[in-house]
């Protein structure tokens, strides 16, 4: 029978207290406190002792998952900071440098912030991103931590307090504004970090207002979640379980078609009993579940893991959604795959499934101009090109009109990548080159203080 547990975080301080870490040699023990001065770590006991295979370290895909590596650093990064702790330097100095590795990891993809924040009265309104037309991303202020760290996520840098993201409860009310005065906005997706991080009188204090009749045309509520992998005792055993379940089926009966985005990156994460009965518990809500990750070196780069992994999903009623290309950021390059070997793992694991699954995505960037797919491989007049196509636009017109760039077997992102037939520019660029500058000008006085915080912790929360 399925046992409660209680929630147990393990950060850098606690590297030399977590009981399945003694199988490890004192010098994987050492690389990670070098690279968490550095990257947010965080696990937990349920990763600890139920996702993750200790007979398979370092090779498991879940310890690589949310344990830090050595290769995840460049060797004199990772040298500069095992120096200074070896020194036994001041935890000023040790930060000092930290910082600089930081910012040397572009910790601020594509501006995404000053180029998504939306203006009100000529002030931006925190905590919110709104780059597509139908669907406005929130950032609730507690929301902003996750109950484990992936060690490839492209938000680290706010984990470890480089962004501004967060804003005071007291200014929902202005992003609430934001959504009722614009009538164009059907989907609202509470984003993070995990939002399912946040006490259920925090939730409901998001999710209930939307239900008055001002946001009628807010017809879905989508929550990006990896809870279901890192803790499903949420939805079980936990305190609060039956009263977020209770909460989801209000949404619901309201009208509201609620959605777990769910981010599962490995089957391990969907066969546990714990995981399997939160995935039954939130569904018989009326939520439904939808699934997405990106590929990525060491985890999951085999057709195979995807095949079954959606497998284990439609199984269970979850429906896989977008397959994403690893953002340009962090420690990207531990992790990326080539563009073209991301296509072949997606082509391969899709020509085994039936239409059922194929309402997956893929792989799909999350650039500047939209959610750029790679549709295929092929050839025009002798020359070999990326069938490429956007699936949401920054302008919406954009979008499925299937464009092509120069193969490149070693391209990684979208800007590796030139346009196919010696044309100079994508059909899109100087529109998007416009827009960028616009907003750019709009948002003048604001970058400073939303891309860069004052006071950078080390470590994580
Ligand atoms: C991916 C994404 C969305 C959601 O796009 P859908 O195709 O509707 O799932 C919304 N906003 C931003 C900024 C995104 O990156
Ligand atoms: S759960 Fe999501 S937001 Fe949190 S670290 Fe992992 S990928 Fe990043």
């Amino acid at each position: 029978m399925i046992k409660s547990k209680k929630l147990i975080l393990y950060g850098s301080r606690d590297i030399d207290n977590i009981p399945e870490l003694r199988v490890l040699p004192d010098k994987k023990k050492f690389d990670l406190k070098v690279i968490s001065q550095v990257l947010p770590f965080r696990t937990n006991n349920y990763v600890v002792e139920e996702l993750i295979d200790w007979d398979n370290i370092p090779n498991d895909p879940i310890y690589q998952l949310t344990f830090m590596q050595k290769g995840m650093l460049e060797p004199e990064q990772f040298d500069t900071i095992a120096r200074l702790i070896n020194e036994n330097a001041e935890p000023r100095k040790i930060k000092a440098a930290a910082n600089k590795i930081r910012y040397s990891l572009n910790p601020h993809p594509a501006g995404q912030l000053t180029a998504n924040v939306p203006l009100m009265d000529d002030e931006p309104v925190r905590g919110v991103q709104h780059k597509y037309r139908e669907t406005c991303l929130v950032f609730p202020s507690s929301g902003q931590t996750c109950h484990a760290y992936c060690t490839f996520c492209f938000r680290w840098a706010q984990f470890v307090g480089m962004t501004n993201l967060k804003f005071a409860t007291d200014e929902s009310k202005r992003f609430q504004t934001y959504i009722k005065d614009h009538k164009e906005i059907s989907d609202v997706l509470f984003t993070g970090g995990d939002p399912m991080v946040m006490t259920l009188q925090k939730l409901e204090a998001y999710l209930l207002p939307l239900l008055a009749p001002e946001f009628d045309h807010v017809r879905n509520i989508r929550i990006g979640t990896k809870s279901l992998s890192y803790w499903p005792y949420k939805y079980v055993t936990d305190r609060n379980a039956d009263g977020f379940l209770r909460l989801f089926e209000k949404v619901v009966n309201a009208g509201k078609h609620l959605v777990f985005m769910g981010h599962f990156s490995h089957w391990v994460e969907l066969e546990t009993d714990i995981v399997r009965e939160a995935i039954k518990r939130v569904r018989n809500t009326g939520v439904e579940i939808r699934s997405q990750s990106p590929v990525l070196k060491r985890i999951n780069d085999s057709a195979e893991i995807w095949e079954r992994m959606w497998k284990t999903q439609l199984k269970q009623g979850i429906i896989p959604y977008y397959m994403f290309v690893e953002r340009d950021t962090g420690t990207r390059k531990y992790f990326e795959i080539p563009l073209a070997r991301a296509f072949e793992i997606f082509r391969n694991s899709y020509k085994k499934v039936s239409g059922l699954y194929r309402t997956v995505r893929g792989p799909s960037m999350s650039a500047s101009p939209g959610k750029v797919v790679i549709e295929g491989i092929s050839e025009i007049n002798g020359e070999k090109v990326f069938v490429l196509n956007l699936l949401q636009g920054r302008n919406p017109d954009w979008v499925r009109r299937p464009f092509f760039a120069k193969y490149d077997e070693k391209a990684t992102w979208l800007n590796h990548l030139r346009p196919a037939s010696g044309e100079e520019k994508f059909f899109f660029e100087d529109e998007l080159e416009m827009m960028m500058k616009k907003k750019k000008k709009l948002m003048k006085d604001f970058i400073e203080e939303l891309e860069v915080s004052q006071d950078i912790e080390t470590g994580a929360a």
